[in-house]
């Protein structure tokens, strides 16, 4: 990342299980110029991800020598021993590429990169219609155990708290309207200046 460049990035950030990914996706194949930022995780590949597509997965030590060598913008232990992060060489490859960053982070990562990137960022909040809608998407995810969710639940009502913090508040309650909201968001912050 080099300092003073300006580049446009666009953030996106909710609670778990309120539908970032499922939204997240609508937007990078809907061709517009953006390229997904990949984060690095100490957390374990789940199902059918892989090294260097969904994140770069690296040991929890490994995470640390990098975080001690300032190769991230921002990292989060997101869950306990779970660590995520931005690295800097990330937002190079994006910008060498003439695309807009997207990040997928997490709501504290969220409010971090906002303040680093000012008004060449636009954050997003995707809020879930309520908690125990949250609960049941999780439920019906099927990804996660009982444990899991419960914690996620648990973490979500204190980042709904937070989502003032952010440029714009995106309720996913019915998702054909959540996208078009979202793509028109998209594409006037695309089409700014
Ligand atoms: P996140 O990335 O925020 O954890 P996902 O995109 O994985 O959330 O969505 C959580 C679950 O809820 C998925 O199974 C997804 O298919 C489903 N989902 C997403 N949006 C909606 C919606 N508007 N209504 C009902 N189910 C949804
Ligand atoms: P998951 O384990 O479900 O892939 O991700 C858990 C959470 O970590 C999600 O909210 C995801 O957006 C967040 N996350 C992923 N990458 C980063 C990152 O680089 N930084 C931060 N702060 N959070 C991240």
């Amino acid at each position: 990342m080099k300092p003073g460049k300006s580049i446009k990035v666009l953030i996106i950030s909710a609670p778990s299980g309120a539908g970032k990914s499922t939204l997240v996706n609508h937007l990078l194949d809907a061709g517009l110029p953006l390229l997904f930022s990949i984060s690095a995780t100490s957390r374990k590949p789940r199902g059918t991800e892989a090294d260097g597509v969904e994140y770069y997965f690296i040991t929890a030590g490994e995470f640390r020598r990098r975080i001690s060598q300032g190769q991230f913008v921002e990292w989060q232990e997101v869950y306990r021993d779970h660590y995520y992060g931005t690295l800097r060489s990330e937002i190079d490859r994006i910008s060498n590429e003439g695309k807009i960053p997207l990040f997928d982070v997490d709501v504290q990562g969220g409010i971090n990169l906002k303040k680093i990137f000012g008004n060449d960022a636009l954050s997003l909040f995707i809020m879930p219609p309520s908690v125990a809608e949250l609960r049941s998407r999780l439920l019906r995810r099927k990804t996660d155990t009982l444990e899991q969710i419960e914690m996620r639940v648990e973490k979500a009502a204190s980042e709904i708290l937070l989502a003032d913090r952010f440029d714009r508040v995106i309720v996913n309650d019915d998702l054909d309207r959540a996208c078009s909201e979202i793509m028109s968001v998209v594409n006037a912050f695309i089409g700014e200046r």
